[in-house]
């Protein structure tokens, strides 16, 4: 699937992320931190995300994609049914939501 960087699956879907305080300095997870991953509901913004300004327009970015800790979290096993080239189908059904 291609991101659109849209930002709005960060936004609009219900999901477990990992809790900011157990990142440690080499950027995995503290699994001795029984709330090592947090419930971040649909319509908060994730604790991770940001927007990065671009020639033109905001593209959104998730400040934790490069680490470790991300690796194996719902967010990183997202995708969608279809070949691994078709563009985003969420961001368009995400559009019209508050
Ligand atoms: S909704 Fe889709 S295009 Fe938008 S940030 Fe999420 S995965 Fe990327
Ligand atoms: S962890 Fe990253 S990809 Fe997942 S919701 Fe947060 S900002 Fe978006």
């Amino acid at each position: 699937m291609i991101c659109k960087r849209c930002g709005r699956c960060c936004l609009h879907l219900d999901i477990f992320v990992v809790n900011p305080r157990s990142i440690l300095p080499d950027g995995n997870m503290n699994k001795n931190d029984p709330e090592a991953m947090i419930h971040k509901p649909a319509g908060q913004m994730c604790p991770h995300f940001a927007n990065k300004s671009g020639p033109e327009e905001k593209i959104a970015t998730c400040t934790i994609h490069h680490l470790p800790c991300y690796r194996d979290t719902p967010c990183e096993k997202f995708e969608q049914i279809g070949p691994e080239d078709s563009l985003c189908l969420l961001s368009s059904y995400l559009d019209g939501r508050k």
